[in-house]
């Protein structure tokens, strides 16, 4: 800045002086030339007075006057009758010189008002300064004296006085740089501190303040960038606060959260989003387009169709498909002074909440169909027996049918109530607490299966270790457990098989193996027999009574006791059932 206003302030100061320089010149030059007037008026009017004294107009070189004059002075005399002929001259022969009529100074005398006339002699080679009277001679006639001096004697004092004048002007303009560039200098001191303090706080750095406190304009000025320091220092720090406040937010929300501008730019993600999209979480996606994320996904061109639409609703939900999972999306515009401003989208995963109302909507199907094969058939045999039976036999037949068929009809509500049972245990669940000695439980439900299993003289083997200790397991579940498995083994195997049922401990895990010799589970259905009501074969299990749910209660037992159960099995070789749980647990 100085660099621009030094040069401009020696512009102005060269000007003045240049201008002040010129007036003095010239006003000096006056007053010399008025100086010099001066004299030849004083000259005039003696010479004036002496020729009309001695009436020698016409012969005035004995003029004492004039010779006085001559010699004393550097006036030049000339005489000049009224036709303009020089009588008489000082300087040079009066009878060579030319006609004077035409002399300004001359016109001027003769007019009555005299004044000076300055310019080149011809005949003297130089400046000269001319003045002329008019007289009135004795003889009737007029005359007329004129008194010349050379200007360049004062001119020369003119050109010292200048030289002199020039001097004092350069020592003044140099004082007036040096003390101009200091006072520049100075006073643009605040204006350089202003703009190393604006560069700091543009730069981020709002803890700068200023220190100029003169009781001044810029004073006043800093006392005002402070102030707005203060507040931008106040602002930022508020506005960086809620920056952390809404990540810890965004990152602790399990929907996904995306705002993007009205181009689809992206202006903020969060990781439950890129989870839901699949995308490569430690990569930084904000200022990338959405567009180039979800190229052909429906959740672009569901976007389109609602941010297409008009109107005062600003949210919308739709349920979109992302891959294979099923989402739930609200849509928003963010709109500001009635223009859009850009985009929300909040994504909810809803495929678990589907797929439990799927097998929940199932679930309701196949109880009713379990329910109504049993119920049907109760309800023609004791319409069969009111119609009567005269046979006894036939009779004794249909109780026994009605019987057997109430008998499935308690057994499947049962499990429909033990399963519901576990389901609202598990959802409630704070660790196990019970305690049990295993193997004495394990003894008691072989005993039980046993009756089962002597009908189709099956023989049940078991190798149960002695020095077990106590496991942390609901003593009801294991039972439950046992029995299912137990019951199955013998169900799905042939008559004069074998059971073998293992009790073992392998390091800090009790082992449960129960496996027989019968028909198998197919590879594929290994997985599916924990559903429920899933059976390898529609008539497999329901014509040996069982209810499809046996399974499907023995892996939420497991499940909600923090154990494991996997099978082994091979078509037509048997299968090989083995519950893993941990021993101790912390
Ligand atoms: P069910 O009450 O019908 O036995 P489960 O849930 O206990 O129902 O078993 C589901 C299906 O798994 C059964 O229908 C049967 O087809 C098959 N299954 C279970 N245990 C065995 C086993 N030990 N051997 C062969 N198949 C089995």
């Amino acid at each position: 800045m100085i660099k621009k206003i030094f040069p401009s302030v020696l512009l102005i100061l060269t000007a003045t002086l240049l201008v002040m320089g010129i007036f003095t010149y010239h006003n000096t030059k006056g007053l010399y030339y008025d100086f010099v007037e001066d004299g030849l008026n004083r000259a005039l009017t003696a010479i004036e007075g002496s020729i009309l004294d001695s009436e020698d107009f016409y012969d005035p070189s004995e003029n004492l006057m004039i010779r006085h004059t001559m010699e004393s002075s550097d006036y030049r005399i000339t005489l000049i009758d009224e036709e303009g002929r020089v009588v008489f001259d000082t300087d040079r022969d009066a009878e060579t010189m030319q006609n004077h009529a035409d002399r300004p100074e001359i016109l001027d005398a003769l007019s009555g008002n005299p004044t000076r006339s300055v310019r080149y002699s011809e005949s003297i080679g130089a400046d000269m300064m001319y003045k002329a009277v008019a007289m009135e001679l004795d003889d009737g006639s007029t005359g007329i004296l004129r008194v010349s001096m050379k200007l360049s004697l004062t001119r020369d004092i003119l050109t010292m006085s200048l030289r002199e004048l020039a001097v004092y002007l350069f020592f003044a303009f140099a004082a007036a740089a040096l003390f101009s560039r200091y006072l520049i200098g100075y006073m643009l001191r605040p204006v350089k501190d202003i703009s190393f303090f604006a560069k700091k706080i543009a730069g981020g750095d709002y803890e700068e303040r200023m220190s100029w406190y003169a009781n001044d304009e810029i004073g006043d000025l800093a006392t005002s960038l402070n102030d707005m320091a203060d507040r931008l220092e106040e602002t930022f720090q508020m506005l960086s606060n809620r920056n952390v406040e809404l990540e810890v937010i965004l990152k602790s929300i399990l929907d996904g959260i995306i705002a993007v501008d009205p181009t689809y730019h992206i202006k903020i993600i969060n990781n439950s989003a890129l989870q839901l999209l699949g995308v490569d979480p430690n990569r930084h996606w904000v200022g990338k387009n959405l567009r180039e994320i979800l190229p052909k996904d429906s959740l672009f061109r569901e976007m389109d169709d609602v941010y297409a639409k008009d109107g005062d609703e600003s949210v919308y939900y739709k349920e979109v498909k992302i891959g294979d999972k099923t989402v739930r999306v609200a849509y928003g515009k963010i709109n500001d002074n009635d223009q859009v401003n850009g985009y929300i989208l909040v994504l909810q995963d809803i495929t678990q909440i589907r797929r439990l109302e799927n097998i929940r909507k199932d679930f309701v199907a196949n109880v009713s169909h379990e329910l109504k094969t049993p119920i049907t058939s109760i309800k023609g045999f004791v319409e069969t027996l009111r119609e009567g039976v005269d046979d006894e036999a036939t009779r004794n037949h249909f109780y026994d049918i009605i019987e057997m068929e109430t008998q499935r009809l308690i057994e499947l509500v049962e499990d429909i109530l033990t399963l519901s049972f576990l389901e609202n245990e598990e959802s409630g669940r704070e660790g196990v607490e019970d305690r049990i000695h295993p193997g004495v439980v394990l003894r008691e439900m072989i005993q039980m299966a046993s009756k089962l299993a002597r009908e189709k003289d099956i023989r049940i083997e078991s190798q149960i270790q002695s020095d077990l200790p106590e496991i942390p397991f609901k003593e009801e579940y294991f039972r439950q457990m046992c029995l299912n498995l137990l019951d199955n083994a013998v169900k799905y195997s042939p008559p004069a098989s074998k059971v073998w049922v293992t009790l073992k401990r392998e390091e800090k895990y009790l082992k449960l193996i129960i496996a027989d010799q019968g028909m198998g589970i197919p590879e594929e259905a290994k997985e599916r027999i924990f559903e429920r009501f899933y059976r390898v074969e529609k008539g497999r299990g329901r014509k040996e009574g069982g209810t499809g749910l046996g399974l499907a209660i023995v892996k939420h037992i497991v499940q909600s006791q923090g154990a494991t159960i996997t099978v082994d099995s091979e078509p037509g070789k048997g299968s090989t059932f083995t519950v893993t749980i941990e021993i101790v647990r912390y």
